[in-house]
């Protein structure tokens, strides 16, 4: 088959997506030195996360089951770096 078109199942890549808009959105940061996520705690941050997934929700997945993939993301990430000393948080 020369016409093989690229599938991806929407579920695997559903939670790189729900981070990518929480990075868009200011929710979410990478610690530059250990790459680990961290939640930013701004609740204005994440309400503009729900939005951006409400309105643009990935093919085939529902508005509904984007913000609920993006609680889900939020709810995984601490909101400090597991590998940063924690004198150097704040
Ligand atoms: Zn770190």
């Amino acid at each position: 088959m020369l016409m093989m078109k690229e599938r991806r199942p929407a579920i695997r890549t559903l939670r790189g997506w729900a981070i990518s808009v929480l990075l868009e959105a200011g929710a979410i940061r990478e610690c530059e030195e250990h790459g680990w996520m961290q939640d930013r705690a701004d609740p204005h941050a994440h309400e503009r996360a729900f939005d951006i997934a409400r309105q643009d929700p990935p093919n085939g997945v529902s508005a509904e089951a984007a913000a609920v993939e993006i609680a889900e993301v939020l709810e995984s990430i601490g909101d400090s770096c597991p590998e940063c000393p924690p004198e150097s948080i704040g």
